[in-house]
């Protein structure tokens, strides 16, 4: 059952007054990759050209504000630095040399078992059946587990706002995948650096790729293994720790802190038990003190 904001703080009201507690939150329907079914992004770094027609892309296709560059004063161009509250993707400049460098893409990598998903105590974090990890910001509570647990620093908080939500890649969910069934940025691309598409197939283009030309590239899928594998799949020519890509392990931490989590908060009954139990502290702590007085008077 998914919760709101409102109805988080009906079940604490609720505790207050001894009442029912309502049934427990969802677990999240993480899992592994089995099949050909899940929607992925191929970006191979080779290809890119470093235009931004994607990041663009993104932004009006999404509705995000544009960024100002500091080199910028006229605020002429939409020049984000980094993956912030207004952008869900952004292309980065590595460079060795004049010669020799290479630009990569960054997004949310829409991981097989998500921390995001995990770490999420109401489920606001969601991983679609069809791959896709998003986000309902009708159930968050802002309590911003998902920035702590995400391994690749991925979600943003909407610190400037009133009411603050968290912004990262939905792969278009709601907006192009939904009316065109492609995302945005890979139906931009000019050069076909990104490639949409099932994740059994990219898979098989990027092998061959690796394959059909073993100099160029580096012999590792980003994406394919790591933390229990993407939807979100990389190709490169450099390093991936140069394009700032972290070494992680193979298994998913996920699994272990989302049974945690999700026990802990299962039918929210350890928050409401504590609240139960602070309320009972606070009324005996009132009580000592009232006979206390009225002993002295
Ligand atoms: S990259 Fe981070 S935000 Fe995206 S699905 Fe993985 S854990 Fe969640
Ligand atoms: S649109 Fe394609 S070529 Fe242009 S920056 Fe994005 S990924 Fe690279």
């Amino acid at each position: 059952m998914k919760k709101s904001r409102r109805d988080f703080l009906k079940i604490c009201g609720a505790a207050a007054l001894g009442t029912a507690v309502p049934a427990a939150a969802d677990a999240s329907s993480a899992k592994v990759f089995t099949d050909n079914k899940d929607f992925s992004m191929l970006y191979d770094s080779t290809i890119c050209v470093g235009c931004k027609a994607c990041v663009t892309t993104c932004k009006q296709v999404n509705d995000l504000a544009t960024e100002q560059g500091k080199f910028d004063k006229n605020n002429l161009w939409d020049s984000p630095e980094k993956l912030d509250s207004n952008t869900r993707t952004i292309i980065k400049l590595y460079k060795e040399s004049p010669e020799k460098y290479a630009f990569v893409k960054k997004q949310c990598m829409h991981c097989a078992k998500p921390s995001c998903v995990s770490a999420c105590p109401v489920s606001a974090m969601q991983k679609s059946d069809n791959g896709i990890v998003f986000y309902d910001k009708d159930i968050c509570i802002g309590c911003r587990y998902c920035l702590i647990a995400c391994p690749y620093n991925i979600p943003k908080f909407e610190w400037e706002k009133p009411i603050p939500k968290i912004v990262k890649c939905d792969m278009c969910k709601f907006t192009n995948f939904k009316q065109k069934g492609i995302t945005a940025c890979a139906e931009v691309c000019p050069t076909d650096a990104i490639l949409f598409g099932k994740r059994g197939d990219l898979i098989k283009i990027a092998k061959k790729r690796i394959k059909d030309h073993p100099d160029i590239y580096i012999h590792h899928i980003y994406g394919e293994h790591e933390v229990g594998g993407a939807n979100c799949i990389y190709l490169a020519g450099v390093d991936f720790n140069k394009l700032s890509f972290p070494n992680l392990p193979n298994p998913s931490a996920a699994a272990l802190s989302e049974n945690i989590q999700h026990t802990i908060y299962k039918g929210f009954i350890a928050p409401v038990a504590l609240y139960g139990t602070l309320c009972f502290v606070a009324f005996r702590n009132r009580k000592s003190k009232k006979d206390g007085d009225n002993e002295q008077s």
